[in-house]
């Protein structure tokens, strides 16, 4: 008995034998899967960790640790930034028709897991990242990367007392 992945890169499971299965049964496999594609709008750099799939009177119950390698925005300059996401997932795929889930398992016996991964995924990468600790992001100026190059911005912006100063020295 094990996890027969129909497409690891949508996360698409064949989760028949587990239906049939008594209630009590469990299942523990492994993800490592490199360069994966959760949705059109989140690619993984990786996903891995344990995931248990529990059989239980109302469907299936899917524990897991999972580290996602996830590009994310630096909140000061932009620059993509890898970071290590960790999720903590425990679900209920519900089988039985009249509980009210937010996951099911259809006829067909295949659990998607990519919609649930997405939402954990959203929900833990909406912390801000900087690139670094120290970095200086944009000039809001001229939108330069700062940490990159420079630009006179700052100094162009003459202080308007020095600027008479400036006047009166010229006077003379
Ligand atoms: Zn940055
Ligand atoms: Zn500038």
């Amino acid at each position: 008995m094990s996890i027969h992945y129909l497409h690891p890169r949508v996360f698409k499971i064949n989760v028949g034998f587990m239906l049939t299965a008594p209630v009590g049964t469990s299942q523990d496999s492994t993800f490592d899967f490199p360069d994966v594609r959760i949705s059109d709008d989140l690619t993984l750099h990786y996903l891995r960790g344990p995931l248990r799939i529990g059989r239980t009177k109302e469907g299936l119950l899917v524990q897991a640790t999972l580290h996602a390698g996830v590009e994310v925005e630096c909140y000061r300059c932009l620059d993509p930034v890898a970071t290590d996401s960790v999720i903590e997932i425990e679900e209920l795929f519900a089988t039985n028709d009249e509980l009210d889930a937010e996951f099911r398992i259809h006829d067909d016996a295949i659990m998607d897991m990519a919609p649930l991964l997405r939402a954990e995924l959203l929900i833990n990468t909406d912390q801000r990242v900087l690139c670094r600790e120290d970095c200086k992001g944009l000039c809001p100026d001229c939108g330069i990367n700062r940490n990159r190059e420079a630009c006179t911005c700052a100094e162009d912006k003459i202080d308007p007392r020095f600027a008479a100063l400036k006047d009166l020295l010229k006077r003379d």
